[in-house]
């Protein structure tokens, strides 16, 4: 691993700065190729994730390899962290102040990683980042802050009782990729939406 996101990591494990230290057995760094050209954030780590201290291992975490699968790439190819490192309680939705207090491991993650673009993992993530909402109209698409490219799509946990969400999932991570080789290959991508900070 990079050194600089091993600081990180040793950072995060030992982190007491939220609540959510009281509640939680292990923090979950982020994990993945320190030069990938893609940094997938979700929303918070749930049992499984908590329980062994690594990102999206649960059910959602097959959920996201199957979809990546389906774009010929496998975990090991790409970095995959959460906005909060710290399981919430009973996977509550994570809080404003728990969110804000552990942005700057995500700031520092993104700095040293540099991805090409950000893929966006489901509404809090929309919300927390962007200020969106309903990702579900939005998926598939493209935005712009501050330089920085994101990818819309759907939070891998939302195929799990929909079936019929994987297919979404697979085709969008699929558009992904392509339009990964197409910023390597320094090709204007469409952007769809463009946000100010
Ligand atoms: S959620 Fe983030 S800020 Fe809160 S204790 Fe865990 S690592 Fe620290």
């Amino acid at each position: 691993m990079n050194q600089e996101l091993e600081k990180i990591k040793q950072n995060v494990i030992k982190c007491t700065k939220c609540d959510l230290c009281k509640t939680r057995t292990n923090a979950v760094p982020g994990k993945g190729n320190f030069q990938s050209d893609v940094i997938f954030v979700g929303e918070a780590p749930g049992k499984n994730e908590d329980e062994h201290g690594e990102p999206f291992i649960g059910v959602a975490g097959k959920k996201l390899s199957i979809a990546l699968d389906a774009a010929g790439i496998t975990r090991d190819q790409v970095y995959i962290t959460n906005i909060v490192k710290c399981r919430p309680p009973n996977n509550r939705v994570p809080k404003i102040s728990e969110k804000d207090t552990c942005q700057e491991y995500l700031e520092q993650e993104i700095s040293i990683i540099k991805p090409k673009i950000i893929c966006i993992l489901g509404n809090t993530v929309f919300n927390s980042i962007l200020g969106g909402s309903e990702i579900i109209k939005f998926r598939g698409k493209v935005a712009r802050k501050d330089s920085q490219l994101y990818f819309l799509t759907i939070h891998p946990a939302a195929t799990i009782y929909n079936q019929k969400l994987i297919d979404v999932l697979k085709s969008d991570i699929v558009k992904l990729f392509k339009l990964i080789t197409e910023l390597k290959n320094k090709k204007e991508v469409m952007v769809d939406i463009e946000y100010s900070s």
